[in-house]
């Protein structure tokens, strides 16, 4: 075959093969109406998003490429209601239900859609962190896993975070009196001075992306790069806002240097080709390279680009890992030789999508408990290690885990989790409400805080 046939035949078949591993971690279908839910792979998503200066308000068109295994009301997300709703052409309409367990709400359509590949066109009002002021527009979407439907599916439509899709943007701006900037863990692309293409990764994940945009001039920057270990050059770039009294962008550089050699030393090349950080607020949250934090959250959050998006949580059910992985390390890595107390971290219902925040205090424990458990081969370090060499920038669930780690170690873990981590009807230990004190080391803010550091 020449090789040009053959990159067209490549390039075609990948786009109606299903990625095996999105497959393999959806959510099962329940029975709906006259049939089933089924959630689909989205292959492909392009939002345009509009902000219109002049009238003060933003839209979002998005086109979804989907592929379904098998006949169903097809399944997304967006906490907004859908304005219009196209499936492969035809009007129909999404409805806002409850799974089956009462865990989640989501959107499932009116109309059925057959095996295959189909394509989605909804529009939709944007209003979630979005501020028009002084000519410009401020807004964010900024993630939570602690709170319901707080992932991408917040501001568009979105899939469940088991779903890895090749996103992309093309914002547009009208009425600009002024500039905007962008801060994006994606790859920008000016096309002109009021319309921007930001292409992400396909790897990405309702709960990967970071995308902020202010007027420009309101935002002090540092820019610099670090050198990986294995000889890729990592632009980072770190802002706060002018006004901000705490923000000292240069201690917060050699903070993120400091870190950056800790986790390379540790866990190997950092997984993601570049650094961004947003210094404000209390506490943080993760994304693909990339977060916005406080001072003494850094570490937590850039521990994150390894643990929880670089090797990610394919539900609500293993969320939990990371958190207790990062704060393990926040606590230095304790050998705990016993283990009281239990948790249902690994058990909430199916469809669970938030994370168990025992996993914070609790998870933590296990964590150094299975190091002391492991202390003759290494304890759990090079395990990790091995995750991020092996397993990254693919979500898993916590069974899988550990498998792995059964593998890794030689050695049954069944048990250790079934007591410690699967203890059924359990409530979650905390609440969000339970993460808005001064005291919580990783608390993460709401939606009414954020808004005040757009
Ligand atoms: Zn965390």
């Amino acid at each position: 075959m020449n090789r040009l046939l053959f990159l067209v035949l490549v390039f075609f078949s990948s786009l109606s093969i299903a990625d095996e591993n999105n497959t393999n971690h959806a959510p099962r279908a329940f029975a709906h109406r006259d049939g089933n839910a089924v959630f689909v792979d989205f292959t492909r998503a392009h939002y345009e998003i509009t902000y219109d200066i002049d009238a003060k308000s933003a839209r979002v068109l998005a086109e979804i490429t989907f592929l379904s295994n098998e006949e169903g009301y097809p399944v997304f997300d967006s906490v907004a209601s859908p304005d219009s709703v196209m499936l492969d052409g035809a009007r129909t309409v999404s409805r806002e239900i409850r799974t089956p367990d009462q865990a989640t709400t989501l959107r499932v359509l009116d109309q059925k859609a057959g095996k295959g590949e189909h394509l989605l066109r909804i529009e939709l009002p944007l209003t979630e962190l979005v501020d028009f002021r002084s000519g410009g527009v401020r807004s964010a979407f900024w993630t939570s896993d602690l709170d319901e439907r707080n992932f991408l599916e917040r501001y568009v439509p979105a899939n469940f975070e088991f779903d890895q899709v090749k996103m992309d943007f093309l914002v547009r701006f009208k009425g600009l009196s002024k500039p905007q900037s962008i801060y994006t863990n994606g790859s920008v692309l000016r096309l002109d001075q009021e319309t921007f293409q930001i292409a992400f990764p396909a790897h990405f994940t309702a709960s990967s992306l970071f995308f902020h945009t202010v007027p420009e001039g309101v935002m002090n920057e540092s820019r610099f790069s670090l050198k990986s270990s294995d000889g890729r050059v990592i632009p980072v770039l770190l802002y706060a806002q002018k006004d901000s009294w705490s923000a000292q962008l240069e201690r917060l550089g050699e903070r993120v240097r400091t870190v950056f050699r800790e986790l390379e030393a540790d866990y190997g090349p950092f997984p993601h080709p570049s650094i961004l950080v947003y210094q404000a607020g209390a506490g943080g949250m993760e994304y693909c390279g990339a977060t916005m934090t406080d001072f003494g959250s850094l570490g937590h959050e850039l521990f994150h680009s390894y643990f929880a998006r670089g090797v990610m949580p394919a539900n609500g059910n293993s969320g939990w890992l990371d958190e207790a992985l990062a704060s393990w390390r926040d606590n230095g890595y304790p050998t705990l030789n016993a283990l009281s107390g239990s948790s249902g971290m690994s058990s909430h219902p199916n469809y669970t999508r938030i994370t168990d925040t025992a996993a914070y205090s609790f998870g933590a424990r296990f964590m150094g408990f299975l190091d002391g458990e492991t202390r003759g081969k290494g304890g759990m370090k090079p395990f990790m290690r091995e995750l991020v060499a092996t397993r990254i920038l693919k979500p898993m669930f916590v069974e899988e885990f550990i498998e792995w780690m059964e593998d890794f170690y030689q050695q049954s873990f069944q048990d250790t989790f079934k007591r410690y981590t699967y203890k059924s009807r359990l409530p979650f230990e905390g609440t969000s409400s339970s993460l808005q004190t001064e005291s919580h080391p990783h608390r993460k803010m709401s939606l009414k805080e954020l808004r005040a550091h757009l």
